[in-house]
């Protein structure tokens, strides 16, 4: 029987392996607010620090993502989950299409999130910013020699120095949905081609992260915090990034975040907790996982401001662009040859 967790890093783990093969059995009756995330990181911390600040007691279940949407659909009426935060526009935007959140009026959530780090509709809210762009072995190539944005990428003169991530994973479908709003289908579905020409696929950002600073491949495209985390541990990592097209639309930003479920029980207290994400508890949000902050009034951590600093151009496509236009993207890449 799959628990509720309140606190237990050891039950945390547990409740991971089991991830939803058992209907879901907290105390119901409780002012406890209950979230499902399919966001695994730093999030405990956060959670403790919510109810120190207003005396609201959460629990909460991690698992997959489509798993965890599967199980509030399923549930419908009678979820336990109050709030579900989860990594990637794209997931967010599965969960509102699939009708699972409610539109919130939050002046407090307009105010701290910027409008294109937002569902237009209010059903979800961006509540920590990562940013997919270009890394390089520093002892490889030179910094002038790098390529500046993604469209290069598709250049020949990259076949066979490019590592990037698998078509099945969200943030690249993401990535590619993005490509489409800049320049179309049939234009971006020539870029897509000459990346699958180019790069070798690898499954996780980590490897590829590994990839680089192992010289197998010269430069990569992951999610920035991983290279945060990276050099955290191994400071005189070869890997440095830059940000991708800073002279035009701007690097590609994706987000975590969150919305109020439809069936929530508490639906007062799951907003009062987004609310508290976005702002009081921001810096303890991001900064275990080396995300940027959504609300711009509050700092980077300092790995990150350090390494990458925190002046670039964002794309400031709407993040709800990533979900609609996901099948397209997905079928793209396939058309593509991009696997
Ligand atoms: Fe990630």
């Amino acid at each position: 029987m799959t628990t509720f967790v309140r606190r237990s890093p050891i039950a945390v783990l547990a409740v991971v392996a089991m991830a939803l093969t058992a209907a879901a059995c907290g105390g119901d009756d409780s002012d406890t607010l209950k979230v499902y995330s399919g966001r695994h990181y730093g999030i405990e911390t956060a959670f403790e620090q919510f109810t120190e600040d207003t005396g609201i007691d959460v629990e909460f279940l991690t698992g997959n993502d489509a798993e965890l949407r599967e199980r509030i659909a399923a549930e419908g009426e009678d979820t336990k989950a109050d709030a579900y935060i989860t990594v990637d526009a794209g997931n967010l935007a599965a969960a509102a299409d699939d009708g699972l959140f409610r539109s919130i009026d939050s002046p407090i959530l307009d105010a701290a999130i910027p409008a294109a780090l937002r569902d237009p509709e209010d059903r979800w809210f961006g509540l920590a910013v990562r940013v997919r762009t270009i890394i390089y072995n520093t002892d490889e190539i030179d910094a002038a020699d790098l390529p500046t944005t993604y469209e290069e990428l598709a250049e020949p003169e990259w076949a066979g120095r490019v590592c990037m991530r698998n078509s099945t994973n969200v943030y690249q479908q993401s990535l590619v949905a993005s490509l489409i709003a800049e320049h179309g289908e049939e234009e971006a579905l020539r870029i897509v081609e000459g990346w699958a020409d180019n790069a070798e696929i690898l499954s996780n950002d980590v490897l590829i992260i590994e990839s680089v600073a192992d010289g197998l491949c010269e430069i990569g495209l992951v999610n920035h915090y991983y290279l945060g985390r990276a050099l955290e541990e191994t400071p005189d990592l070869p890997v440095d990034l830059i940000w991708a097209n800073q002279d035009d639309r701007g690097v590609h930003v994706n987000i975590s975040g969150g919305g109020v479920t439809t069936y929530s029980k508490h639906p007062e207290q799951a907003q009062q907790f987004l609310e508290w994400l976005a702002t009081d508890g921001q810096d303890v949000l991001v900064s275990e996982n080396h995300e940027y902050p959504a609300n711009p009034d509050v700092p980077a951590e300092p790995l990150i401001a350090t390494e990458f600093g925190v002046d670039f151009v964002r794309d400031e496509l709407n993040a709800s662009v990533f979900g609609s236009l996901n099948p397209d993207a997905v079928r793209l890449m396939d058309e593509a040859g991009y696997s």
